[in-house]
């Protein structure tokens, strides 16, 4: 039996956990359980109804993010609830509780999964491995198995059901640690859940000039990120920086502008689907790396790119 883990953001489940949710619905070949911490707002156990979950097992009484507390619970559910399977979206909360649910499920765990299943022999998975660089095929040996899934690498796809919802209850006891307050970063759309990212670096001169980096982003409905230099300079949050040190990020759409395109900075991005580059070095390495180039000033063309996507 398949199910998922659908992790919440104050109730509300992104759209990585709908591709969990699509992925294990496809390998079950029908509908799937899906266990989640804290109550989902209304209506958001129905976006995971609409991708194959037909049951919601809610894990109440853990007030805060505790990574052993969290995967204790998930771990216990799992067993009464009969998964063999547990399908993840590989973020940072699914990288710290994933490999503590697979000790205590005894199961074969696989990160960074990009493709559906091989299950003529066996179960073997593609893994993006080296940042990104390279792939692995794993097999997965044991009866239980985790299989976490990279963010926008696998289809949406509706299979509607209709959701029946349990609650069960645990106690936030023995926390290993303890959140004492929060901040939110100012970003609109989280980097790595943005299916489009505008993306600049040095060659924007300071940072009085991510208005207009901002403002295409806006139009475009996308994230911003940033190469390091440029946090490291202080003119963007490091929330932002993208790259080996910084975040790696697989969108639909990568628009770099101003960046050179070092090895480092690849690494985090060069599984993104489309690769646009803009720099006015036409011998700039990003354009080896691109789907497409301009080359020329970025403070002619976004300006022009702007000026388009308002048009549209
Ligand atoms: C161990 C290690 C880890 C690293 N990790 C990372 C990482 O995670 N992420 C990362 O990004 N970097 C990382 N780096 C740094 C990386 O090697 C590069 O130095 C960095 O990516 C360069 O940033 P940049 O392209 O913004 O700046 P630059 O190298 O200065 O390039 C600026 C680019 O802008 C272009 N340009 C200038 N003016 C304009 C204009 N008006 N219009 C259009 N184009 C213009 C230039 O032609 C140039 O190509 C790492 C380095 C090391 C050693």
């Amino acid at each position: 039996m398949t199910g998922i883990y659908a992790e919440n953001s104050e109730g509300i489940f992104k759209k990585s956990v709908l591709e969990a949710a699509s992925y294990a619905s496809k390998i079950q070949n029908g509908p799937v359980t899906a266990i989640c911490v804290g109550k989902p707002k209304d209506g958001e156990a129905d976006k995971l109804a609409k991708y194959g979950v037909n049951k919601l097992i809610v894990i109440e009484g853990l007030d805060f993010f505790d990574a052993q507390l969290y995967a204790n619970a998930v771990t216990k559910t799992i067993e009464n609830s009969g998964i063999k399977t547990l399908v993840i979206a590989n973020t940072y909360e699914a990288k710290s509780i994933a490999p503590r649910i697979a000790v205590g499920m005894n199961a074969s765990l696989a990160t960074n999964v990009i493709a559906y299943p091989d299950m003529s022999n066996g179960f073997t998975v593609k893994r993006g491995v080296f940042s990104g660089k390279g792939f692995a095929y794993v097999k997965l040996e044991k009866a239980n198995k985790i299989v976490a899934i990279t963010p926008n690498s696998t289809d949406l796809i509706e299979n509607n059901q209709s959701i029946s919802i349990e609650n069960t209850a645990t106690e936030q006891i023995n926390a290993s640690t303890q959140i004492l307050s929060t901040s939110k970063s100012a970003g609109k759309i989280p980097l790595t859940e943005a299916e489009v990212v505008v993306s600049a670096g040095r060659g924007m001169k300071g940072p009085e000039n991510w208005i207009m980096v901002e403002e295409l982003a806006d139009l475009l409905g996308a994230a911003t990120a940033c190469s390091k230099p440029v946090s490291d300079m202080g003119w963007r949050p490091h929330n932002e920086h993208v790259g080996q040190t910084g975040i790696t990020i697989k969108p639909n759409l990568y628009i770099a502008i101003g960046i050179s395109g070092a090895i480092q900075h690849l690494a985090g991005v060069s599984s993104s689907k489309i690769i646009v580059a803009i720099n006015k070095d036409p011998e700039a390495p990003f354009f080896k790396a691109a789907d497409y180039g301009i080359v020329g000033d970025a403070f002619e063309i976004l300006p022009q790119l702007i000026q388009a996507a308002k048009n549209r």
